[in-house]
């Protein structure tokens, strides 16, 4: 049925849409479509037939229908309305429609750009002698991300919204200078300098006091964001959004993002203890050494929901649970560098579990730790930098398979496939590690 906001609304009784999405699976297809007839103005009262696989071969003869098909294969999505009328004497279409509410993205952009260079101290004894807030790195600067540059910059996935429009929802990786790249405004410059100086002069030995540094900056940078996007989010919602689609949309959000936010804030508190306590052993790890010369940066946390043998660990939507926590990066080591995990003993729980399912793996199946470990980082890590000189030996057809990878992970329509750590960018990395160490019981 349209809605009063329908173009339509006058002459249309009600519409059948025919939706045509380029989808892995018939649940995101059905979120999607869902969510996008909702956008122009309907009100969905049944659904006649629940996703189906598509090919072009279904529409031979059809030239409409064939076009439709081509049309998502290339944007992603194409939706044909087919309306009878208000007198119930005509039917109209198909057609598309313009959708009553536009976007503003300029004033979100504006705002996302404001909120972002909004800086503030996270140290755990900050207060009123933080007064000179300075852009600090969450990746290793001195010989993590230099040891992957090239004149200077890196690639990392594109923050501009043209390029994202361009290139229909897809996300990209571009060339930037190794100031933009991991940057944020979350620490005063005594603070930084003071309690980073074990990790930013020096290699990783380890120390359990390292390890924690590494963790904690992590986390630190993961809360600035999320509270900059919730805020964004919130901010947008207050303004007044018309269409009930994209309301509900962003107050869904809303509510995930604050429930997010809330564990990050307990978990940064366990932190802040330890820290002020130097009880530097409440940090357990697991590192992966290797010899060969680092491709890519990171540093990144996640919730772990499924392990690498496909097993739910942990509910992410279970709002009356506390989520636990793990965090991974690469650091420098004295003979090549390392891909770190490590949490608070206080995640013990869910991330032993989750470490041990990746030894199983490897061990049950034979399959490779570096393919499981390039997944996890391409998959789970968005504040990721990559090598110029091995990116652009890659061929077109992976980098588009990294690139949709990483797609997907943005994606708010996608559910997450419980196997998601189990397949996924094999024979990329080609990583070798001669050595694990770990403090985990
Ligand atoms: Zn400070």
């Amino acid at each position: 049925m349209p809605t009063k906001e329908n173009e339509k609304y006058d002459l249309v009784e009600g519409a059948l849409a025919h939706c045509w999405i380029k989808e892995t699976n018939p649940q995101n297809a059905y979120a999607k479509a869902e969510f996008f007839v909702s956008k122009s103005d309907w009100k969905i009262t049944k659904v006649e037939e629940y996703p189906i696989e598509v090919n072009e071969s279904n529409f031979l003869g059809k030239d409409l229908r064939t076009e439709n098909y081509l049309k998502a294969k290339s944007d992603g999505l194409s939706i044909a309305y087919v309306g009878w009328s208000r007198d119930g004497k005509t039917t109209t279409g198909p057609f598309q429609l313009k959708q009553s509410f536009e976007f503003p993205i300029s004033e979100y952009i504006d705002n996302q750009k404001k909120l972002s260079q909004r800086g503030r101290c996270l140290h755990y004894e900050n207060g009123h002698r933080c007064n000179e807030i300075i852009k600090a790195h969450s990746i290793q600067k001195n010989q993590s991300l230099s040891a992957i540059a090239q004149n200077g910059h890196v690639y990392k996935i594109s923050s501009e919204i043209g390029s994202l429009k361009k290139n229909k929802g897809r996300l990209t990786y571009k060339k930037y200078g190794v100031n933009k790249v991991s940057t944020f405004l979350g620490f005063c410059k005594k603070h930084d300098n003071e309690l980073f100086e074990p990790i930013d002069n020096d290699l990783l030995k380890p120390t359990d006091q390292q390890v924690l540094l590494y963790s904690y900056r992590s986390l630190c940078r993961e809360l600035f964001v999320s509270e900059n996007a919730l805020e964004l989010t919130k901010n947008q919602l207050e303004k007044g959004i018309t269409q009930e689609a994209i309301k509900n949309m962003l107050s869904g959000y809303v509510t995930g993002k604050s429930f997010g936010l809330e564990n990050l804030k307990r978990h940064k508190s366990c932190y802040d203890k330890s820290l002020l306590n130097k009880s530097y052993s409440n940090i357990k790890y697991v590192i992966f050494q290797s010899s060969q010369k680092p491709v890519i940066a990171f540093s990144g946390l996640f919730y772990p929901d499924f392990d690498f043998l496909g097993r739910e660990l942990q509910n992410l939507g279970d709002q009356t649970q506390d989520l636990q926590l793990i965090t991974f990066c690469s650091t420098p080591m004295k003979n090549g560098w390392a891909y770190l995990f490590a949490w608070h003993k206080t995640s013990s729980k869910v991330c032993v579990d989750f470490m041990r399912s990746l030894a199983t793996m490897i061990y049950n199946n034979k399959s490779s730790l570096s393919d499981h470990l390039f997944r996890l980082a391409m998959t789970n890590c968005e504040n990721l930098a990559i090598s110029p000189k091995w990116w652009e030996k890659l061929n077109k057809d992976i980098k588009e398979k990294i690139a949709d990878r990483a797609t997907s992970m943005a994606d708010i329509f996608a559910v997450t496939e419980q196997s998601y750590l189990m397949e996924g960018l094999e024979g990329i990395s080609d990583w070798e590690f001669e050595n694990v160490i770990t403090n985990m019981d």
